[in-house]
């Protein structure tokens, strides 16, 4: 565990989002909707409680979805990084997508939804509980 906040960096470095402790909530997810909506075959997303965001610097665009974010901000120059409220789920919390960090150093998610949705080329994970649904 780092006591150093964390930093979301989007693909150009215009948006920062930095957050300090460790995600109330961390899972990856091989649904349909987190494939389409990422466009990567799995999602692996930290939810941070809202007062553990240290600062969101840079400009933003929101865009209102029905998939896994119901408000998503991301750059507005570049359209990546950011962070998403997901409504009902965990509503004091924002919703970071790991990679975002770039830090292969970051936990690995105790869990991964949708595990049979997987790419059958994914072999299994050790130690991480692997769900057949939600
Ligand atoms: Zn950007
Ligand atoms: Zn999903």
């Amino acid at each position: 565990m780092t006591d150093e906040p964390r930093q979301a960096i989007c693909a150009c470095g215009q948006l920062t989002v930095t957050v300090r402790g460790e995600p109330e909530h961390h899972h990856a997810c091989a649904c349909t909707k987190c494939q389409r909506a990422s466009g990567s075959v799995m999602t692996v997303t930290a939810w941070f409680p809202k007062d553990q965001i240290v600062s969101v610097e840079g400009e933003t665009l929101m865009w209102r979805t029905d998939g896994p974010g119901t408000e998503v901000y991301r750059c507005k120059r570049c359209g990546s990084g950011g962070y998403f409220h997901t409504g009902a789920y965990l509503p004091h919390c924002v919703g970071i997508d790991v990679g975002h960090f770039a830090d292969p150093g970051f936990p690995a998610p105790p869990h991964i939804h949708w595990w049979p949705n997987r790419p059958h080329w994914l072999g299994k994970p050790e130690g991480i509980e692997l769900l057949d649904g939600n």
